[in-house]
């Protein structure tokens, strides 16, 4: 007889975007002639660049001849596009070896498979707030017990709260844990770790044989020099950490669909030498994964090129500008905001303590806007609202607009 994965009824925080929807479907039920301004999800709005697009029909065309047509590729990434990202750290001043580079389809499902390497009673702890997938992806395995609605928290899994206090990045666990998850820059906070914050984990990782996992999809936001952009920055984390990143942001690709992770040859953890985590995680990609698409690896490789960095840069101002729009908007009206300089999100503080979802109601009914209640995102998202950068300027300029007209504060 079989039987489900009973960890699926314990998802709770699932609800987030279905019920965005659920309210704002009902909100233009009652008011047809309204139209809606979302600032709501972080997805990408502006055209690939002409490199990215000359990559991409490249890869095409070569499908189309019988002398340069390929078919499955490596498993993780054939070796140029390996090669491409490897120079995107040297220029980071960070030695990626191609055998630590698996190509993807995406963070995403890096950051949620990522766990399946690990021991099921592996302690997990998370920024609090944090980017869902990282909880959810471990509730599904197991690592938790239930979720209790009075904390919203499930047990077993560490909460490492970010709050005004701490300047949006917490402190270590009290606690000894084995899967800390870090995104920097983060979503929801748009805050970034300092290079003193990382080697604090990094510290605490080594000594505690624990395994930090770094989500960088955000990194090519960072506009400030002094922040990392890659957690290999810092001195010995290639003992303790995996990093995430992705072309989704950094290029336009989250339709088209392309990430990696690195697994250092020094990573070790308690029960696995130099070499194993990486020869674990070939083993996922090689049993799991067929590789990532041939097109799509031409317009990575293409995107990765100096000249499509310069557009790459070009298209990530872009999306500043619009963060730039939303700060200074909200900032005039009294409100007080985060994040939104080095990332591409904007975290205010509800205003008169209301909830992130009293806030998600107000800013709907009285301005015609859709953003994300941080309660969402955790139980220390509460009392904040997260609003994202990405949307066509005159899109972000005309809801900032309403926002500062009929806001009733
Ligand atoms: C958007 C995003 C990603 C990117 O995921 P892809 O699957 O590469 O599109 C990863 N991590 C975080 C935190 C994100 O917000």
């Amino acid at each position: 007889m079989a039987r489900t994965n009973s960890n699926y009824d314990k998802l709770a925080a699932g609800y987030l975007f279905p019920e965005i929807t659920r309210r704002t479907d009902l909100f233009l039920e009652n008011n047809p002639d309204v139209t809606l301004m979302k600032l709501g999800i972080g997805n990408t709005t502006e055209p690939l660049t002409p490199s990215v697009i000359r990559g991409l029909h490249e890869g095409v065309d070569r499908l189309a001849h019988v002398e340069t047509y390929t078919g499955y590729t490596v498993n993780y990434g054939d070796v140029p596009i390996r090669k491409a990202i490897s120079g995107y750290y040297q220029k980071l001043g960070v030695t990626a070896d191609i055998n630590e580079i698996f190509v993807s389809d995406g963070a995403k499902p890096d950051s949620g498979n990522i766990q399946s390497i690990f021991c099921t009673d592996s302690i997990v702890a998370v920024q609090d707030p944090a980017y869902p997938v990282y909880v959810d992806t471990n509730v599904i395995a197991g690592r938790t017990g239930a979720f209790i609605p009075e904390t919203r928290q499930y047990e077993r899994m560490v909460y490492m709260p970010c709050h005004e206090e701490n300047g949006f990045f917490p402190a270590l666990p009290e606690q000894k844990v084995d899967l800390i998850y870090i995104c920097s820059p983060n979503n929801p906070t748009g805050t970034v770790a300092t290079r003193s914050q990382l080697e604090a984990f990094i510290r605490y990782a080594i000594a505690n044989k624990a395994v930090i996992v770094f989500d960088a999809a955000y990194a090519a936001f960072i506009q400030d020099p002094g922040l990392p952009r890659s957690i290999y920055e810092i001195e010995d984390a290639k003992k303790c950490a995996i990093e995430i990143n992705s072309f989704s942001k950094m290029a336009g690709f989250t339709g088209v669909r392309l990430g990696w992770t690195v697994v250092p040859m020094d990573l070790v953890t308690e029960n696995a030498a130099s070499g194993k985590v990486n020869r674990m995680w070939e083993r996922r990609m090689n049993t799991f994964f067929n590789g990532p698409s041939n097109i799509v690896q031409l317009g990575g490789i293409a995107a990765l090129s100096d000249q499509g960095q310069r557009e790459c840069r070009q298209l990530v101002d872009y999306y500043m500008n619009n963060a730039r729009i939303i700060r200074d908007g909200l900032t005039e009206i009294g409100l007080k905001v985060y994040g939104g300089k080095n990332a591409p999100y904007v975290w205010l503080k509800t205003p008169s303590q209301m909830t992130s979802w009293a806030f998600f109601d107000k800013l709907l009914e009285e301005t015609h806007v859709v953003g994300t209640p941080g309660s969402g995102f955790g139980p220390s998202g509460e009392g904040f609202f997260r609003l994202s950068a990405f949307g066509h300027t005159e899109d972000i300029s005309k809801a900032v607009r309403n926002i500062k007209e009929n806001l009733r504060l």
